[in-house]
């Protein structure tokens, strides 16, 4: 039986790099991939974007109503390549997938026995679970947590909003790095200080 899996970290733990890397190394076989992204994320458009520098275009851009299911189905059946069989589906960003389309991610591993690799971040800036997040730490059958440096060298596990005057605790959940908010990945001391809790 294929697995879910999700792979989670705070922002800038490669995990795009790692989800481009896995996509190479099936392709090095000439196995076939389905990379989806979801199209909350509206950074690079459908490219999926790592921060080395590395880019490829998303196969399916997934809209938060659409079924995810159902969208690998219609692309194996659109895409010639893919007649052979898809060998991984790999998801960027998966914090932006509805509890819903994780649930079709379960699908599409168990049912079409296709493993689905998710990567994405754990919890908001205000530390609390996306939802996609938090159905994928119900459902996956594997969670690995790929970890990445606080400024002060402790492990990061929480991304703060960052202002002019340090971490942002008010606003919307959904809010686009290098776009509409800019973030830091800190420690939990870190981010306790740096809001004002500590003392
Ligand atoms: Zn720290």
């Amino acid at each position: 039986m294929s697995k879910l899996f999700f792979r989670y970290g705070a922002m800038n733990s490669g995990k795009t790099t790692a989800l481009l890397q896995v996509a190479h190394n099936y392709e090095e076989r000439d196995q076939s991939v389905v990379l989806i992204k979801s199209s909350v994320d509206t950074k690079g458009d459908d490219q999926i974007v790592s921060r080395l520098g590395v880019s490829r275009p998303a196969d399916v851009l997934l809209s938060p109503g659409q079924d995810l299911r159902s969208a690998c189905r219609a692309l194996r059946e659109q895409r010639v390549d893919l007649d052979s069989g898809v060998a991984c589906v790999l998801i960027d960003e998966a914090q932006f997938l509805t509890p819903e389309q994780v649930d079709q991610a379960l699908e599409v591993a168990v049912l079409d026995e296709i493993p689905v690799v998710a990567f994405g971040i754990r919890t908001d800036f205000q530390t609390r679970a996306f939802p996609g997040s938090q159905r994928l730490m119900e459902v996956a059958h594997s969670l690995q947590e790929m970890k990445t440096i606080c400024r002060c060298g402790n492990k990061a596990i929480f991304n703060a909003r960052m202002g002019e005057e340090g971490i942002i605790r008010e606003g919307e959940q959904v809010m686009i790095d290098g776009d509409s908010a800019r973030y830091e990945a800190l420690c939990a001391r870190c981010y306790l200080e740096g809001s004002g809790t500590a003392s």
